[in-house]
């Protein structure tokens, strides 16, 4: 037997009691389909039930199954982040405990894959189960993010993904602490194409992402891809001292032309004052966007393949 697997799956677990045995019977049965070596990686996220203890039982039954984990909760994306790091398969598999991503769509992504797909990103067609609220802030957020990313990800896709080793490879060069992932494989490159599904409700349980955990997700979206929010106060100062030098200067020639002026120089003083401000806000911004990105400390640049060295293969590695 060969020591890599083909297929590493990656499963983050937070409190998923009710879900583990049935999630865990649908992973294998679909992985057993591809005829193919695989190693179920699930991440236990400091869950308080008996996760735990379920998934030391199922590593203990199956071979397959390896378990980390963690010794407090460190959310969902650090979680993957994790699977991501122990999997040795040669494509690497991203899912859900909750059997909102269907297993069964695996294999179609594997077929993909061996069509030279590095990354099979799952899109959804349609959500089922989900609050009308949670469907109309996702529509609303990934417009706002295609704004200000300029259309760097795909719409409506999460995490569930297979990707090539070579893609895993590069996620795991990029050492950000603000991990928002599905942003991360998008910003790699390579052939990716999406499988369109059907997201279903959760199997049981509930959601683990609070408004709270939601909105820290979204913000790592926009804030790791975008410096447009940075840039806000240099456009706002410069339009303030814009007008302000226009109160000022109609303000004066209305002096000169002997009107009453009042006190609109004193308003363009005060504009002058407060647009300044905003600029060097902004100008720092520039600086601050710039700072943020060299302690990123992502690759400059990801190598798909080389052609002519003598070392091609092993360069294409990276
Ligand atoms: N999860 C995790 N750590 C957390 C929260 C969630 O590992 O702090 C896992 C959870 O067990 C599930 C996946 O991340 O497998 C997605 O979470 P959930 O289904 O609660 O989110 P939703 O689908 O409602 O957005
Ligand atoms: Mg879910």
């Amino acid at each position: 037997m060969r020591m890599n697997p083909v297929y590493s799956v990656v499963i983050p677990c937070y409190n998923e009691e009710e879900v583990i045995t049935e999630s865990y019977r649908r992973l294998t049965d679909a992985l057993l389909l591809l005829n193919e070596s695989y190693e179920l990686i699930f991440i236990n996220d400091g869950s308080k039930d008996k996760t735990s203890a379920m998934l030391d039982e199922l590593a203990d039954e199956d071979t397959h199954v390896r378990v980390i984990h963690f010794a407090r909760n460190a959310g969902h994306q650090i979680a993957v982040s994790a699977g991501l790091d122990y999997a040795a398969g040669d494509a690497v598999v991203i899912i859900d405990a909750d059997l909102q991503d269907p297993p069964e769509l695996i294999p179609q992504m594997a077929a993909m894959w061996k069509n030279g797909v590095q990354v099979v990103y799952g899109k959804r067609r349609s959500r089922s189960g989900e609050s009308f609220l949670k469907l109309k802030t996702a529509d609303l957020y990934y417009k706002v993010m295609q704004n200000l990313t300029n259309d760097a990800f795909p719409r409506d896709t999460g995490d569930f993904r297979l990707v090539d080793r070579q893609v895993a490879d590069v996620i795991r060069d990029m050492p950000e602490h603000a991990r928002y992932l599905r942003g991360m494989f998008a910003w790699a490159g390579f052939r990716q194409e999406a499988l369109l599904y059907d997201r279903d409700k959760r199997f049981a349980g509930e959601t683990h992402y609070p408004l709270k955990k939601m909105l820290k997700l979204a913000a790592d979206g926009i804030m790791s891809f975008s410096d447009k929010p940075l840039k806000l106060p240099l456009w706002l100062g410069l339009g303030w001292l814009g007008l302000s030098g226009i109160t000022l200067l109609v303000s004066l020639l209305a002096q000169l032309l002997g009107k009453t002026v009042g006190l609109w120089w004193l308003a363009g003083l005060n504009g002058l004052i407060g647009g300044s401000i905003l600029l060097s806000l902004g100008i720092m911004g520039g600086y601050i966007a710039r700072i943020y990105e060299e302690a990123k400390g992502r690759p400059l640049y990801i190598v798909g393949r080389t052609k002519g060295f003598p070392d091609d293969a092993l360069r294409t590695k990276g």
